[in-house]
């Protein structure tokens, strides 16, 4: 099989009466036969049955990474969904525990009524699992912050003995456990720092993509929050930093119920570009549904307005739809190089892009496996939408294997919850601490219980 379909595989359609929970949320992967699920509904049934099942475990969250993080390694292994063990458990002043497979939303739902966010910023979604975000260093935008694992201050999980054990921030092993890729034990429980949640307001702006290489960093630095989305295609820049609002803006946003406060004034600076990007969309995907999800996530842009609201609010916004994305990190003071060669790249080989890239920083990361480890980093990420009938558009595949050499290269270090093509990568270089993280494995779980063929192969 070529290595584009192993790595990017086709969405197969529903099948009536299946259980969801056997296929990744993408619908490209199956991750276990019929009959491999148990639901644990306490954390002592979760214990009796690690204690006496035999062979492997796989956990699933929402499912949202590739099959491979999540598929069962041999027949008679167990997937594990632990969607019983939800919700939250206690709160002090500036902590609040959560049961592993709690969703991002009511996380962030449980905080914003008390006033209280992450110290982390939130993806584009919020539909995973704090579990799973954990493990795979979810992250947002700022470089103030890092990834989700990071506000982790002790978890707790059910080890591959059946024994219960909790971590906190003085253990030597917190920095694999807070981001273990699902390979140390299953996460029940999860302390999340908290800090008091302010008002921004978000700027957005469209700009020449002429200087981007200087204004990436800068827009970060000036900031503590920043988003942007690159159109090479139109040397176009859509750029969002957010700052605390002022006493007026609070003002009117606590005078709209705390709902998203829209400035009054529009830009349509964008709409030809959207246009553009919306026609090649339709033509790779061949959805006809003009409100189709995909189309959704770049008609937002359009007619754009600066926005007051709650850190979740002004990023937390995003639509979910199948796709394939690819999501690499470059340490900061790298990426205004690499914007250069992806310029020189792309005006070379003119690669057929429906999306823009995606660009969001985060500062340096204390968790060993996380890609922004030790490091100011920038992700750059790139994302081609499922055609209506499972495939993907040819060029698009294309455009996203030659970027990732590209960004591999350089040193990437790719997302351990989207897509990658492993063999471009040399991991203990990559990552100082891999050894490290390894003997934790060793340690946690000698018998490998939680690995599968992908992790297997990353390890041994
Ligand atoms: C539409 C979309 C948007 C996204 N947006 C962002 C974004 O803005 N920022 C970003 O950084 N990422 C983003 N991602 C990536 C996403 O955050 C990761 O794939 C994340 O892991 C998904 O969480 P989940 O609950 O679905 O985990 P799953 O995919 O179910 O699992 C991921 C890993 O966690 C392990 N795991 C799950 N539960 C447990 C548990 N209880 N104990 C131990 N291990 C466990 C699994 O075994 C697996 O290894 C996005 C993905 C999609 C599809």
């Amino acid at each position: 099989m070529e290595r584009e379909q192993i790595a990017y595989p086709r969405r197969q359609p529903d099948r009536v009466g299946e259980d969801v929970r056997l296929r990744n949320w993408a619908g490209n992967a199956t991750l276990a036969p019929a009959g491999s699920i148990s639901a644990p509904r306490t954390e002592m049934e979760l214990q009796s049955l690690v204690r006496t099942s035999e062979g492997g475990i796989k956990m699933i969250g929402s499912r949202m990474s590739p099959g491979r993080m999540l598929e069962l390694a041999a027949h008679g292994d167990t997937l594990l969904d632990l969607s019983a063990l939800t919700g939250l458990i206690e709160t002090t002043e500036d902590t609040a525990t959560f049961a592993g497979a709690t969703p991002l939303e009511a996380v962030y739902a449980e905080l914003s009524a008390r006033g209280r966010m992450l110290p982390s910023s939130p993806g584009v979604i919020a539909s995973q699992t704090l579990a799973g975000a954990l493990a795979t260093g979810t992250h947002g935008q700022g470089l103030q912050q890092s990834c989700i694992a990071d506000a982790a201050t002790r978890v707790r999980m059910v080890l591959a003995d059946g024994s219960v054990a909790e971590f906190d921030h003085d253990h030597p092993w917190f920095p694999a456990v807070r981001l273990g890729l699902g390979l140390l034990g299953v996460i029940t429980r999860v302390t999340l720092r908290t800090v008091a949640s302010p008002v921004y307001t978000c700027l957005k702006n469209a700009v020449s993509a002429d200087t981007l290489e200087v204004d990436l960093e800068n827009w970060n630095r000036d900031y503590p929050l920043s988003k942007s989305w690159w159109f090479p295609d139109e040397n176009l820049v859509h750029v969002w930093v957010a700052r605390e609002a002022t006493g007026a803006e609070v003002e009117r946003y606590r005078g709209n119920d705390g709902q998203l406060v829209e400035h009054d004034v529009t830009s349509d600076v964008l709409n030809q570009t959207i246009d553009q990007t919306l026609t090649q969309m339709r033509n790779d995907t061949k959805i006809v549904d003009e409100h189709g999800k995909p189309f959704r996530t770049v008609t937002r842009f359009k007619d754009f307005t600066d926005v007051t609201g709650d850190i979740y609010q002004v990023f937390c916004r995003g639509i979910a739809t199948p796709q394939i994305n690819v999501e690499i990190a470059i340490p900061l003071a790298q990426a205004g190089g690499l914007v250069k060669k992806i310029k020189d790249w792309h005006a070379e080989t003119r690669p057929r892009m429906h999306y823009p890239i995606i660009l969001r920083c985060t500062g340096p990361s204390d968790s060993w496996l996380s890609p922004a480890y030790g490091q100011d980093t920038c992700f750059f990420g790139f994302v081609v939408y499922y055609a209506e009938d499972g495939s993907l558009n040819a060029e698009g595949v294309s455009f996203l294997r030659a970027v990732e050499q590209v960004l591999a290269a350089e040193g990437g270090r790719p997302h351990w919850g989207k897509y990658f093509d492993e063999a471009l990568y040399d991991w203990p270089v990559l990552y100082p601490e891999w050894e490290a993280f390894r003997q934790v494995r060793e340690a946690l779980d000698p018998q490998h219980r939680f690995d599968n063929a992908f992790t297997a192969a990353l390890f041994n």
